[in-house]
């Protein structure tokens, strides 16, 4: 039986993992099948500490692995089919095997949603981008487009206008969605153009983004829009579906936590993306890896006392 299992390889995973590790508990680290998370999806990561001349994304989590493989967790690349946190220990099936612990952490993490056009995958990380946050910084002085109109669109593009020469909405309706402060900041905004009723239909250029085929839904036309930067945003996606009846998730499906990394279940743990809609970042996600791990270890020696 294991101390803790961490179900998840992103930069929470990992670090629940080092950290879980070295305070002596037994952990499984479940990565997943596909292992590293989003940053696995990113090249220059220029904002995670430590690193002054930027570093891979693909490369960041290679070294958060090895530093995590150090301390001696097992480690299954392989997906969870099935979780019972109703028994005690906590189950966790993988690869058909069931596997015990007295604490859970889950860092599933979130997928951004994607457009779906394969000039957008084979863009990605050269001027496609799903992080205004992460990635803005690289458009300075640049035209960049936001596909999107929800909250996080207009933050984005907000966000951008800060940076980049001016920030063009693409949104597929005459309405956004947002909020309405939020959507009143970005109409407000000289550096922010919006096209109504159209859709991004593909994003040209060979290696990278040069600018994007834009097509008006009502009157099916047709328009090339020259710039260097595509964020699409276009909502999240929380990994949870295995956790559903299991804990408790809000109406987006992330999962509720409360007292920073405390799930409905005492004993089971989120941290990261899977939990936080709201920073979304490698350096919050292993600050919350590092919490989830900590409650986790505290709960562990509370409930042995008991
Ligand atoms: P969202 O509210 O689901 O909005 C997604 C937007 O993308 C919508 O405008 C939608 O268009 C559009 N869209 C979806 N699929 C598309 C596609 N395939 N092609 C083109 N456009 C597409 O997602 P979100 O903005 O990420 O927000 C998610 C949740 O987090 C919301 O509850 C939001 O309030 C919250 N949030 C809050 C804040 C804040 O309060 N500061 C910040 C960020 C997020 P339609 O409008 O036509 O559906």
């Amino acid at each position: 039986m294991y101390d803790v299992i961490v179900i998840g390889s992103g930069a929470a995973g990992y670090t629940a993992t080092i950290y879980s590790c070295r305070a002596g508990r037994r952990t499984l680290l479940v990565a997943g099948s596909v292992s590293g998370g989003q940053l696995m999806l990113t090249s220059d990561v220029e904002n995670f500490p430590g690193f002054p001349e930027a570093v891979l994304g693909p490369e960041l989590m290679e070294r958060m692995r090895k530093q995590a493989q150090r301390f001696g967790p097992d480690i299954l690349y392989d997906d969870v089919s099935q979780v019972d946190f109703r028994s005690k220990p906590f189950e966790v099936t993988v690869a058909g095997k069931k596997h015990q612990a007295r604490a859970v952490v889950i860092a599933t993490g979130a997928n951004a949603k994607w457009l779906g056009l394969p000039s957008e995958t084979r863009l990605r990380g050269k001027g496609v981008s799903s992080c205004a946050t992460c990635d803005g910084f690289f458009f300075k002085e640049k035209d960049v487009i936001v596909v999107g109109g929800g909250d996080t669109a207009m933050e984005e593009a907000t966000f951008l206008a800060n940076i980049v020469r001016g920030v063009t909405v693409v949104h597929r309706r005459e309405k956004l969605r947002a909020s309405q402060i939020l959507q009143d900041r970005a109409l407000k905004n000289p550096k922010i153009n919006f096209i109504w009723d159209s859709v991004v239909n593909e994003i040209l250029g060979d290696t990278k983004v040069t600018g994007a085929r834009i097509k008006n839904l009502k009157t099916g036309k047709e328009s090339s829009l020259k710039n260097e930067g595509v964020f699409v945003a276009i909502g999240y996606e929380p990994n949870t579906e295995i956790f559903k009846g299991h804990v408790e998730l809000d109406r987006a499906g992330y999962i509720v936590t409360k007292r920073e990394t405390e799930t409905s279940i005492p004993g089971v743990f989120a941290a990261g993306d899977v939990r936080d809609f709201r920073y979304r970042q490698a350096v919050t996600a292993a600050a919350d890896g590092c919490k989830a791990s900590m409650d986790a270890d505290r709960f562990i020696s509370e409930h042995q006392k008991s």
